[in-house]
């Protein structure tokens, strides 16, 4: 539900009631749960006023678009950690490292080797995410569950990268679909976590739900929510904003 009424502070507390609630309904601690405000084509002034209303997570999905506006969004009272939810260009990779500190969509080692020579060159440590294709769409960014393994195991050996767990998009609900049709790809995100931790690996961040269904990802373990259109409002139409 996107509520296009009333201020992006007072959409901003409706969606943290909506998290704390679902986080209850899971018997979850709502204070765990990550509240990332997705502010791409929206306005550094409308990007800030949430800033100032308390958010303290933003993600942006364009290294170009974030290389703008992050200079320009002063940090508020809770401080301000950017993170790239979009998919990275290798060509892209350094000013990424420059301009986040969490990067969500590894989704290839040769991108995570990439990532940590970049870092240590820049003297810094970055948290990331492997992003997982969870529906198995052709189209999608993400690797393959088969192939998981390969990453982590690669990312296991990097001093530059902390590897804080899994990240997905699912498939786009249809108009009218309810956010339910999300649980079985946040369940397989959730399992596949599970499965690798009883391997050995700690993956305690999983990074899925956006407006339409982050409810139903906290009931399922989302310990980041990506959420845009439901803080900021409707995005302008598609093409000028693709990407
Ligand atoms: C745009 C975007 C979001 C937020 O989508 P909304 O539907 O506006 O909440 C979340 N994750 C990624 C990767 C995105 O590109």
């Amino acid at each position: 539900m996107i509520t296009q009424g009333g201020s992006i502070p007072l959409r901003l507390e409706q969606v943290r009631d909506r998290i704390a609630e679902a986080a209850r309904r899971a018997g979850r601690t709502p204070d765990r749960i990550t509240l990332i405000g997705v502010s791409k084509t929206i306005s550094t002034a409308h990007v800030q006023e949430a800033v100032e209303a308390g958010l303290a997570d933003l993600g942006e999905n364009r290294v170009q678009e974030a290389e703008e506006k992050i200079p320009q969004v002063r940090p508020g009272p809770a401080g301000l950690t950017w993170h790239l939810v979009g998919h990275l260009q290798r060509n892209k990779a350094r000013k990424a490292v420059a301009l986040f500190s969490w990067i969500h969509s590894v989704d290839t080692a040769e991108l995570a080797l990439r990532l940590d020579r970049l870092a240590a060159e820049a003297g810094r440590r970055l948290d990331v995410l492997v992003e997982v294709n969870v529906a198995d769409e052709t189209t999608k960014q993400g690797i393959h569950p088969a192939r998981l393994g390969q990453v982590l195991e690669t990312l296991a050996s990097l001093e530059n990268l902390r590897v804080a767990g899994l990240m997905a998009v699912p498939p786009i609900l249809p108009e009218g679909s309810p956010a339910a049709a999300s649980r079985p790809h946040f369940r397989r995100l959730a399992a596949l976590r599970d499965s690798w931790r009883s391997r050995g690996y700690d993956l305690p961040a999983l990074s899925m739900g956006m407006s339409d269904d982050f409810e139903v990802a906290v009931e399922e373990g989302a310990t980041h929510v990506r959420v845009g259109r439901a803080i900021f409002g409707e995005r302008p139409p598609a093409g000028a904003a693709a990407g």
